[in-house]
């Protein structure tokens, strides 16, 4: 066993495995200890202040420290700290948050299943799929449409899903029958000389053929962000979706809105599908649900799905799915109190008044040298750093500069999150004008500080 150590950091090193990390250089730097959040801000064990530009992992939407949702928890647990949901079983907070969430997203949906997290929403939705196309006698309707850079989670459905290297490598993964489409961003994307409808219209293609390949009847469903956020947050150019859903449609492929990041007014929309004008079959829903102080995730669907799914449980005796913590009471109480802040505050209708500033605030750092592009939409946006903004080369040592600048964002008091080289955005739902103004100076000082780092470094 590891000897006790005196300080935190030194604790931390000895003893945990983090996740997303390099953990070789974790050991020679250490952690940020965060000890207490406020508002948008958080406060690290010295007591410096940092505003939480991201909202911790994309999803503390009515920002930290709400007392009503300590208190919403503290009342549950006293009253019913934990019930389970399997062989009929229910509790008061899971029915209310699965009747809120139907009559929150579009009318076609009309069910919800719950998990602790993203992943297992994915994973679920892969195992509903199959034993719904199996029901229906389509044993061959299993293979999965996905996005290169796509995320959809970690474990290991969800984890195939999702269209990223570091992700994969190593893990043995995909694991599933799963196809990676063409990453929808033009500005990475794009053929030279193509413009952004020839570049839709070639990614739309792509999906034709790839259908008609492979089969219609071997493909059972399309998933996708509806604005891929992880992966380096890439609104999808104009168009796309509605040609994705019009083509699944035609192929009886049912489209999967992964609205993890997207869902509960981060695109200034309550669902990002309606951002982009499509109506998905399944939704994965998670993160700003209970704004992330309790685990919770949910799979809402359409009633086709679920009449499909019924009828099986019939007759081979159970939908045999389910977590300890399917409906956790204190989560699904946390949730219902935390979105009925999010409506009496109209935190989606702050997205969408302060979708302009917010993304204005991103532009106007778009002639900076080393950025090649500024990005985003409604409260959620990007800036990628490059070697050289004419060609748009990435730095070759990728990442680099992106740990550069997050390093010195954390010296301006900003925390935002680098992947790869792109720096993202994201902050709580509750900001003000002024707040932006203020992350945009941090971000400002961060990248101005960055061109003398990345100089220093020789980087290319
Ligand atoms: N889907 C999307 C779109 C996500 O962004 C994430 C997490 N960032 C997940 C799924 C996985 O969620 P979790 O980390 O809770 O498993």
């Amino acid at each position: 066993m590891t000897p006790l150590s005196n300080s935190l950091a030194d604790a931390d090193i000895a003893n945990v495995l983090h996740p997303n990390t390099n953990m070789r250089q974790h050991e020679r730097t250490g952690p940020l200890v965060i000890d207490r959040g406020e508002g948008i801000r958080v406060y690290d064990n010295t007591g410096k202040e940092y505003i939480e530009g991201l909202a911790g992992l994309w999803s503390v939407a009515v920002g930290f420290s709400e007392p009503r949702l300590a208190e919403a928890a503290h009342r549950q647990m006293l009253k019913l700290p934990y019930y389970h949901t399997f062989s009929s079983k229910s509790h008061e907070p899971s029915i209310r948050l699965a009747e809120k969430l139907v009559e929150m997203t579009p009318p076609n949906i009309s069910r919800a299943f719950f998990t602790s997290s993203g992943s297992e929403a994915n994973d679920t939705i892969v195992k509903m799929v199959w034993y719904m196309n199996n029901a229906l006698g389509r044993p061959n309707k299993k293979k999965f449409l996905s996005r290169i850079k796509g995320y959809h989670g970690i474990t290991v459905a969800s984890g195939s899903l999702t269209g990223l290297p570091t992700n994969h490598r190593d893990f043995d993964l995909p694991a599933i029958p799963v196809h990676h489409l063409t990453c929808p961003h033009f500005y990475r994307f794009g053929a030279p000389g193509e413009d952004e409808a020839a570049f839709t219209a070639r990614l739309l293609a792509e999906l034709e053929t790839v259908i008609a390949t492979e089969g219609a009847d071997t493909i059972a469903a399309f998933i996708g962000e509806p604005l891929m956020a992880a992966g380096g947050v890439m609104p999808p150019p104009v168009g796309y979706w509605e040609g994705v859903e019009r083509i699944c449609r035609a192929h009886d492929i049912l489209i999967v809105s992964d609205e993890v990041i997207c869902g509960f007014g981060r695109l200034g929309t309550p669902f990002g599908c309606q951002k982009y004008g499509f109506t998905p079959d399944i939704m994965t829903l998670s993160k700003q649900i209970t704004s992330s102080y309790m685990p919770l995730a949910a799979v809402l669907f359409s009633d086709p799905i679920y009449q499909a799914i019924a009828d099986n449980s019939e007759k081979i005796g159970m939908f045999g799915h389910g977590y300890t913590a399917s409906g956790h009471p204190v989560a699904t109480a946390v949730a219902l109190e935390n979105l009925a802040i999010i409506e009496e505050r109209d935190l989606m209708g702050n997205a969408a008044r302060l979708e302009a500033q917010f993304q204005a605030g991103l532009q106007a750092f778009a002639d900076h040298p080393l950025v090649g592009e500024a990005r985003g939409a409604g409260l959620i946006g990007a800036v990628e750093l490059v070697a050289d903004k004419a060609t748009r080369k990435p730095f070759d040592k990728l990442g680099r500069a992106g740990a550069l600048a997050s390093t010195i964002g954390h010296e301006e008091g900003l925390i935002f999150r680098a992947i790869g080289d792109q720096l993202a955005l994201c902050p709580p739902l509750i900001v003000t004008p002024e707040d932006i103004t203020e992350i945009m100076t941090r971000m400002g000082r961060t990248l101005d500080r960055l061109t003398g780092a990345v100089a220093a470094e020789g980087l290319a």
